[in-house]
């Protein structure tokens, strides 16, 4: 499936085994929505899109990994997908959500910190975005072996949510470039 979003490589990297690093781009960018409020609106008008997408895809994710991780010997939560990317705290920014505190301390390849009982304690907004994108080869399976309708369904849900994110992405990094270089 070819889906299309913003390129988020034009975002610095968010190095998770540089703590110290990690934590100062966070509260730069936690200061930068504060100190831009009003240039923001133009982000934030692309939130309830970006929320909907989400609601409406998370029941069906829901379904293929309740039916398919219970068995699964090879679990993909690891570590270092939980940690986020630079614009996934944007988007948890925009969407005025709480930043997890993440302990970076951990061993990378180890079971993700945020595991639970039943799965990923984040609701799936607050998870990086690679978290709702990645499916394994048995889920994609699953995914085929439906009905078509359903396929083509999650497909466009799909769609809807890396557009509805592109442009937030899009957005903020009109804003955030503006007023990098107005600071030179
Ligand atoms: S998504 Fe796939 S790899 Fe990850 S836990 Fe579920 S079945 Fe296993
Ligand atoms: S889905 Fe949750 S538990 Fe799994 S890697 Fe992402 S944050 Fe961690």
């Amino acid at each position: 499936m070819a889906i299309i979003g913003f390129d988020t490589t034009v975002f610095p990297k968010l190095d998770y085994k540089n703590p110290r690093k990690f934590w100062k781009q966070i509260k730069e960018l936690e200061r930068f929505f504060s100190n831009h409020k009003e240039d923001l609106s133009q982000v934030i008008e692309n939130v309830p899109a970006l929320r909907a997408a989400f609601d409406k895809l998370d029941p069906l994710i829901q379904s293929y990994t309740a039916k398919v991780c219970p068995y699964c010997g090879t679990v993909c939560c690891a570590n270092k997908f939980g940690f986020p990317e630079f614009a996934d705290v944007v988007c948890f920014l925009a969407m005025d959500l709480d930043i997890p505190r993440y302990d970076l301390d951990v061993d990378e390849e180890a079971i993700c910190q945020f595991i639970g009982e039943k799965g990923c304690v984040l609701p799936r907004i607050q998870r990086p975005y690679r978290c709702t994108w990645y499916f394994c080869d048995p889920l994609l399976v699953q995914l085929e072996i439906g009905p078509a309708r359903h396929y083509r369904s999650f497909v466009a849900d799909l769609q809807e949510l890396s557009m509805a994110r592109g442009k937030l992405l899009e957005a903020f990094y009109t804003i955030w470039t503006k007023g990098n270089n107005s600071k030179q």
